[in-house]
């Protein structure tokens, strides 16, 4: 009797569990899996070594969990083992949890989104510096080749603006620098004088598969103030004033549609909407300036306006 309450009580718990897994994990999302991709996902099992679709590819990208689509790891860590299955020597932060194999020997890897099982970790093998492989079955990933895009944003002083739109997922680089002027190459001192048209802005390279355009804009709108008329909070000045430069149709169409957005929402954006020219990188001691010299900046945080 004793056993069947107890085997009745870890049935219920069981089934609570799920419950609040697929509450939690919104199941119905979850991408629809083969027989073959359940038997390595879901139960665990592994695929034949060299015989997964990922194994030798080496195009740029990024690999995205097979059952629920969170990103899991960039091309730029994948490394040659020889081992047979995709190797990886980190994963994108957050994006895996580790779970001690029962047997204690192993290291299991699971998507941090929706615990599916991808390999196993390893350590001490000195492949590469970072001394740690990550061992990927290939169906438990989907590849997404790097989609290359650029945009240009102005908010006020660009080591905040930069430093912030660093941080957004899918953006691979953003460059601090002038535009909108007409002098070539102009240098700080130029654009600090205020007269010479040309504004601070930085330029962003983000890949178009991972954040959209219309993404990165509404971040954008979320990490300045886009009602200050020619300043940014303490800078004053034409040179610190809110400008997005479009660099295409599709972009002037976003940008038109996110700033109506935010109009119907009260705010009263005085960003100028403006064509690319010419973008100038600026020197170099302003790049990066925040990741260099630590800190945070003085008048750029978040502020959710969607
Ligand atoms: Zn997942």
């Amino acid at each position: 009797m004793i056993f069947k309450e107890s085997y009745i009580m870890k049935k219920v718990i069981i089934i609570a569990s799920l419950i609040t897994f697929f509450i939690n994990n919104g199941f119905s999302q979850m991408n629809p899996l083969t027989k073959e991709e359940e038997r390595v996902i879901l139960h665990k099992g592994t695929e034949a070594p060299f015989t997964g679709k990922y194994v030798h590819n080496k195009e740029k990208g990024t690999y995205l969990c097979r059952q629920c689509g969170a990103p899991l790891y960039r091309s730029a860590d994948k490394f040659d083992s020889g081992c047979g299955w995709p190797s990886f020597d980190q994963e994108i932060p957050g994006a895996v949890t580790r779970h001690r194999d029962p047997d204690g020997t192993r290291t299991e890897i699971v998507c941090n989104n929706c615990e599916g099982h991808l390999g196993h970790v390893f350590t001490g093998e000195k492949f590469t510096k970072k001394d740690t492989r990550h061992c990927v079955n290939s169906i438990s990933l989907v590849f997404v080749p790097e989609k290359r895009e650029s945009a240009i944003f102005a908010g006020g002083c660009f080591w905040g603006v930069e430093f912030m739109l660093q941080k957004l997922f899918g953006v691979i680089s953003v460059t601090s620098g002038y535009t909108g002027g007409n002098s070539r190459k102009p240098s700080y001192e130029e654009v600090c004088e205020g007269n010479s048209g040309h504004i601070e802005a930085v330029e962003v390279i983000f890949d178009a598969s991972l954040v959209s355009y219309e993404k990165l804009t509404k971040y954008f709108f979320e990490i300045h103030d886009p009602t200050q008329q020619d300043r940014q909070g303490p800078d004053i000045g034409y040179q610190y004033r809110s400008a997005l430069f479009f660099k295409n149709p599709q972009q002037k169409e976003t940008a038109l549609k996110v700033i109506s957005e935010l109009k119907s929402k009260g705010y009263k954006v005085v960003t100028e909407l403006r064509e690319a020219v010419q973008f100038w990188p600026a020197e170099d001691y302003h790049q990066d300036y925040y990741l260099r010299k630590g800190g945070i900046p003085y008048c750029h945080s978040y502020k959710k306006r969607f």
